[in-house]
This record gives C-alpha cells, sequence and structure tokens, in this order.
C-alpha cells in the first residue's frame, strides 16, 4: 500500500477541539499528515514522522482540511451576466429569475450539462472544495429534475432533490398541482440519485404547507432535509426545518428570535450517539452579488448556532465557486473571526451535510486538504482574492496545480 507523507506543515488545521492549541481550529505547529488508502492515517509533529513511500514538502505553509461546500445549483445551462448588470445598475433581486435559467436548461441536451457540472466542479476543486452538494431545481419536469441529479451523481455523492424551486410558469394558476407532481412523480424519479430534499420556501415561492409537505414526501422515501429559508424576508422556514429535524437551514439572512431559539435548541443527541443539530448554513456570495444586507453572523454564533458558510453557487445570485471568497467576505462583511470562518466553510459544512469523514484532519478521515501558499489560515481573509491555494488532496491524491 503506497503511502505518502505531507512534511514540514507549518500550521495544520484540524479542526478537532481540545487539539493542538485550542480554540475552535484544534492547530498543530511544525506538523507532519500520514496518507494511506486516501485517508488521513496519521498526524503529529514533523519530527515524529514515519516513513513513507512518497513526501510532499509543505515549506513551513498552512495546511487546512479541504474546503466542504454544502450549498451549490451546478446543474443549469446559460448565464445571467446581464440580470447581474441590471441589479447593479439598481433593480432589485427577487428570485424570478429562476425561470429564466429553467428554459435554458431544460433546452439543453445532457452533454451541455454534464460539461458545466465538470467545468464548475473542477473550478471549486482548484480552490480547494473538496466535497460538494449539488442541487436540482432548473428541470422542474420529472424527466429534467432526474437527469440533473443523475448528472450530478456523476461528479458528488452529496445530491439534493430541489423540485420545490420555484412553481414553474406552466403551473403557475395551480400550484398545488404542481406540489402533487414533485411529491409524486418527480420525487419517485429523483429519489435514486438524491441524498437530500430541499425546498425554496420564500414569499414568491412556496409557502410553509406546500414546504412541509414537500420535505415530508422526501423523508417518507429516505431522504434527508434541507431548507432554502428566510433568505428576502421574515418567513417560516427556518422553524419548519427545525421542526422536521433538517440538516441544514440556509441563507438565514431575516431571522426573528424564535428562529434564533429554535435553532439553537438544536443539538447533537449523546444518548442515540445522532446527530440531529440544524446548522444555519450562511451564503454571503447571495448578498455579495444582490447588493443585499448581510445575515447577522454574530448574533447565530453567540447564541451557540452551528454555522455553516457555503458559495450557493448558481447563475443568477451567487455565481461564484470560491470558498475562500466566502471566508473573505465572512471575516470582513459577517464579523466572523477568521478562525470562526474556517472553521464554517470546513467543519460546519460537514456538519451541514452531516458528515463526519470531511472538514477535520484526523486519523480515519478521508485524506481531503488544502497547502495554503501562506503560512497561515489567517490569509484567506487577510489576502482576498489571490490564489492561495498551493495544492489539493483529494482523497489522498494531489491534483494538479492550478
Ligand atoms: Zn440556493
Amino acid at each position: 500500500m503506497s503511502s505518502l507523507l505531507v512534511d514540514n506543515i507549518g500550521e495544520l488545521v484540524t479542526n478537532l477541539a481540545g487539539g493542538g492549541e485550542g480554540g475552535p481550529l484544534g492547530i498543530r505547529r511544525r506538523a507532519a499528515l500520514l496518507v494511506e488508502a486516501g485517508e488521513v492515517a496519521w498526524v503529529g509533529p514533523a519530527r515524529d514522522a514515519p516513513a513513507a513511500d512518497r513526501r510532499i514538502d509543505a515549506e513551513g505553509a498552512a495546511v487546512l482540511p479541504g474546503f466542504v461546500d454544502s450549498h451549490a445549483h451546478l446543474v443549469f445551462a446559460g448565464d445571467r451576466a446581464a440580470e447581474f448588470a441590471a441589479r447593479m445598475a439598481g433593480q432589485p433581486y427577487t428570485g424570478g429569475g429562476i425561470r429564466t435559467t429553467v428554459g435554458a436548461t431544460r433546452a439543453a441536451t445532457d452533454d451541455e450539462l454534464r460539461v458545466t457540472v465538470r467545468r464548475l466542479r473542477g473550478e471549486a476543486l482548484r480552490q480547494g472544495t473538496t466535497t460538494i452538494e449539488i442541487k436540482s431545481g432548473y428541470g422542474l419536469t420529472v424527466a429534467d429534475e432526474a437527469r440533473s441529479l443523475r448528472i450530478a451523481a456523476e461528479v458528488t455523492p452529496e445530491t439534493t432533490f430541489l423540485g420545490a424551486h420555484v412553481v414553474p410558469t406552466e403551473y403557475a394558476d395551480r400550484p398545488d398541482d404542481y406540489v402533487g407532481l414533485v411529491c409524486g412523480p418527480m420525487l419517485a424519479a429523483a429519489a435514486p440519485h438524491a441524498r437530500w430534499i430541499d425546498v425554496f420556501c420564500e414569499r414568491g415561492a412556496f409557502d410553509i404547507d406546500h414546504a412541509r409537505a414537500i420535505l415530508a414526501c422526501g423523508q417518507a422515501v429516505g431522504l434527508g432535509v434541507r431548507v432554502h429559508a428566510n433568505q428576502l424576508g421574515p418567513g417560516p422556514g427556518v422553524q419548519l426545518g427545525v421542526e422536521l429535524g433538517a440538516a441544514s437551514v440556509d441563507h438565514c439572512t431575516h431571522l426573528s428570535d424564535a428562529d434564533l431559539d429554535a435553532l439553537a435548541s438544536t443539538r447533537m443527541d449523546w444518548t442515540s450517539g445522532t446527530e440531529t443539530t440544524t446548522v444555519a448554513t450562511l451564503l454571503p456570495g447571495a448578498e455579495f452579488s444582490t447588493r443585499s444586507p448581510y445575515p447577522d453572523a454574530r448574533r447565530l454564533l453567540d447564541a451557540g448556532v452551528t454555522v455553516a458558510l457555503a458559495t450557493d453557487c448558481n447563475p443568477g445570485s451567487s455565481y461564484t465557486s470560491s470558498m475562500p471568497f466566502c471566508v473573505a467576505l465572512a471575516v470582513r462583511e459577517m464579523r466572523m473571526t477568521p478562525a470562526e470562518a474556517v472553521w464554517a466553510a470546513t467543519a460546519g459544512g460537514a456538519r451541514a451535510l452531516r458528515r463526519d469523514d470531511v472538514g477535520v484532519l484526523r486519523p480515519g478521515a478521508r485524506a481531503d486538504l488544502i497547502i495554503l501558499d501562506a503560512p497561515s489560515h489567517l490569509h484567506l481573509a487577510y489576502r482576498p482574492g489571490v490564489p492561495l491555494i498551493r495544492q489539493v488532496l483529494h482523497n489522498g491524491v494531489p491534483q494538479c496545480r492550478p
């Protein structure tokens, strides 16, 4: 069995609470890490490093777990650059542009969709994203949702059925019928290719009754729950997510005290050993790209809520695949500390996907890691817009340099 030693690490972010220097990142100095069979086999001081078949010299740089982007919409055709330009010229964002992408996606061939998914997946990987969740939601027919998920599943196990993204134009007068379609034949066609189900619970999309019905149907066939909630205004999405045991409620831009209390009340169930925390996933790329007020991350963190950061990569409201950009935004615009933001972009994303094998560097975890062109994780926010990802290991395999 071939082994690989990542040696001479100046700062190793393990995300093991209580490890290293304390704090959420579990930082170790002058460390080394051994990879075997795609997993982390050993972590320790560089001076104690075991022999290995191959060696990567980190040259004193920082090494982090690969980013876990728990919210992305990569299966689509066309782009909406003109809509972005109009918005930057003063038009408000309403979410209605989703239908533009639905038209283009339906008209695309499988290969056209596949090329886009692979291009964006590669783009994200080069920026350090080793785990990515991908949603459907631009097909909105039985066949188009199923093929969107089939294509997404070619590049990630974290696939999410989002047939309830918006009510498509042809059902505009009869949303109840569309909900029936989503819960019936569309779910049946999508479920074999999906791990999760998601609903855009928002004014202009799906109300609480429709959202609850759709999520319950998904749960009944074994899908985990996620919710697009409280993005454009206050609403019932967050509390619905908590009620249904969602792994994550995403956006969380407009939260009431009751929403906050509901999120803070969720936690790991230590008696059964099952994770029942509902994570608040913040998507600052959406606020950046729609020039909207950012979520109040400090309020969530100070209340003890588990926070994740993700890109929301999509052609309308957040066309970025860059987790380092989201970390920088979280620090500058949402007053997260660099350590909180890096944790949220790695371990937080893993929690939002209920994964304990990624977002952390400990023996037995997947060998998904980033070597920075910098001595510290601080540089991700301190040097925004700079390509700081020197090398990415995915399943223990070094990827090509960007
Ligand atoms: Zn989204």
